[in-house]
């Protein structure tokens, strides 16, 4: 890191210091002379700038990763496992500190950082298990005294490329069992939030983890097509927006590359007349408003069944008067939102609404923050009555808007649901058991809770949606990243002994 010009409150654009690359063990600049500001979004102010690779240093970084490969492929399961419990602990030890820097740069409350962390970190406990999880099968005597077995080996250099909304949880989800698995990561992380990487890839070391077999490649566009081309670039797993999830994924996969691009949601929780409302409209709250909106499992609809939906609504805004915006550090319910364009881009949303013919019961442009005034802020805003047509509806918002669609029954919900677009969670609350499991079995949606609104699987199971949320086959983390991670070789074993002999040219059977 370099120092540069001091912050102060009269100049606002002025930054205290620059975040470089993270290369071979150390802080490197990279030959880029591009940067691209870091905001603390509760203060509307730039604290940083960080550096935008350009694709030389993206060959640079993807040169390092290869070199160090080839040791850390050969590196021991017990090896391995060493530095992933050695990270575990030091994680859990300063998760503090961690959780600091994503308040930070990314605004969310630090109690919502702290589990942010929480699940990353389960994923490394997972990642531990890389013994177990790495074994291949064994067939003895598939042929008179000729033996079957695979083995699953690493792929290479993979790149790992993640969304501003975790920017410690995703890298985690996926640089633990890249690494696990034996393979060399770069990891570019969002430009709006970056310094979590940093802090995590010098953690690792800390660990034990050889120098050059996790790299951190700053950058934009440009940063991430070099890694989409480059061709010891083996795997891409991606997060963020269905558009550029997309062209990660066509593009990625014309370059010969293996490739999970999870995308954008719209997630949708229908509400049954037999429902706890209470229960109901705490888990809305929650789920719409935590982290401002800004999850890819956040709760953005709520259909509610006609006969309880005026109560429901009624609820939900006395519970939302109760919630306190403002910053991250003073034990706040809600953060800002990330930047001050997609603050207002959110806010727009309300007039959209207003036009479309839905009405407004609490308006978050109104709100009394706990703040700076220069924060990106947008209080918990809840419309009732949205018309399905409405870009309210249709848009992914990714902000502190819930929006309530009225619905005759589970029929009209269910089909509202499954007509959508995205896929990746859903919910239903009601205490019919029957209903629920129906739910389950007809509902075109990848993760799906019951009477749990953010159903985000534990480590063991994989995170992935349907449809627009996800190109490619493999989810993340759980046993599909393992086999993501992995290549399956099979060997078929003959050691020869006399009888063995002879030629035959016909395709080889089993005697
Ligand atoms: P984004 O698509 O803008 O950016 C994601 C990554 O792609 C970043 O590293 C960014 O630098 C890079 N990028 C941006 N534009 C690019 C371009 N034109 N070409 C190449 N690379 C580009 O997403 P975001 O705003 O950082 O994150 C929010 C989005 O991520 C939301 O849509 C959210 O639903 C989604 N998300 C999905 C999941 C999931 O599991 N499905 C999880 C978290 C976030």
């Amino acid at each position: 890191m370099t120092d540069s010009a001091t912050l102060t409150e009269e100049t606002p654009s002025a930054t205290t210091a620059v975040l470089d690359h993270w290369v071979d063990g150390a802080p490197w600049s990279g030959a880029s002379a591009r940067t691209a500001p870091v905001f603390n979004p509760a203060l509307g102010r730039v604290q940083r700038e960080v550096r935008l690779a350009s694709t030389a240093d993206v060959d640079h970084a993807v040169a390092s990763a290869n070199a160090a490969w080839a040791q850390w492929r050969d590196a021991s399961i017990a090896k391995r496992q060493t530095v992933m419990f050695a990270f575990r602990e030091l994680l859990n030890e300063r998760k503090q500190e961690l959780a600091e820097i994503l308040t930070a740069e990314h605004g969310k409350v630090i109690s919502d950082a702290l589990g942010e962390i929480a699940r990353g970190m389960e994923v490394v406990e997972f990642a531990c298990g890389l013994g177990h999880l790495t074994k291949g099968a064994y067939s003895e005597n598939v042929s008179t005294g000729v033996d079957v077995y695979t083995l699953k080996q690493p792929l290479g250099v993979v790149g790992i490329i993640s969304p501003f909304n975790f920017p410690a949880m995703v890298p985690l989800w996926f640089f633990s069992i890249a690494l696990a698995a034996g393979n060399a990561v770069i990891l570019k992380p969002s430009e709006k939030d970056p310094s979590a990487a940093n802090w995590m890839a010098a953690l690792l070391k800390e660990a034990g983890l050889p120098d050059g077999v996790l790299n951190v490649v700053h950058g934009d566009k440009e940063s991430v097509d070099a890694l989409l081309e480059h061709p010891d670039v083996r795997a891409i797993s991606f997060v963020g927006s269905t558009p550029i999830a997309k062209y990660v994924y066509e593009t990625a996969t014309s370059h010969g590359k293996r490739v999970q691009a999870l995308g954008g949601a719209k997630n949708h929780m229908l509400v049954l007349p037999d429902a706890d409302l209470d229960l109901a409209a705490d888990a809305a709250v929650n789920a719409g408003f935590g982290s401002a909106g800004e999850r890819c499992m956040a709760i953005s609809v709520v259909l509610a069944v006609d006969s309880v939906a005026e109560a429901f609504v009624a609820k939900v805004s006395e519970r939302m008067g109760t919630l306190r915006t403002g910053d991250g550090t003073r034990g706040c319910d809600m953060g800002p939102l990330i930047t001050e364009v997609h603050r207002d881009k959110v806010a727009s949303y309300i007039d959209v609404a207003a036009s479309d013919g839905a009405s407004v019961v609490v308006d978050g442009r109104d709100v009394e923050v706990d703040g700076d005034p220069n924060g990106f802020w947008l209080g918990p805003t809840l419309i009732d009555r949205v018309p399905t047509s409405s870009t309210v509806y249709t848009d992914e918002i990714f902000g502190p808007v819930l929006s309530v669609v009225r619905v005759d029954g589970y029929e009209e919900g269910l089909g509202i649901i499954n007509a959508g677009r995205y896929g990746n969670g859903t919910a239903i609350f009601t205490n019919d058991g029957g209903a629920a499991r129906r739910f389950q079995r007809e509902v075109q949606v990848g993760m799906v809770g019951i009477n749990v609104p953010i159903p985000v699987p534990v480590a063991y199971h994989s995170f992935g949606g349907w449809k627009a949320s996800l190109f490619g086959d493999a989810k993340a983390y759980g046993p599909h990243g393992f086999d993501f991670f992995t290549q399956e070789k099979a060997v078929t074993s003959r050691w020869l002994d006399p009888s063995h002999g002879g030629l035959n040219l016909g395709f080889p059977q089993h005697t």
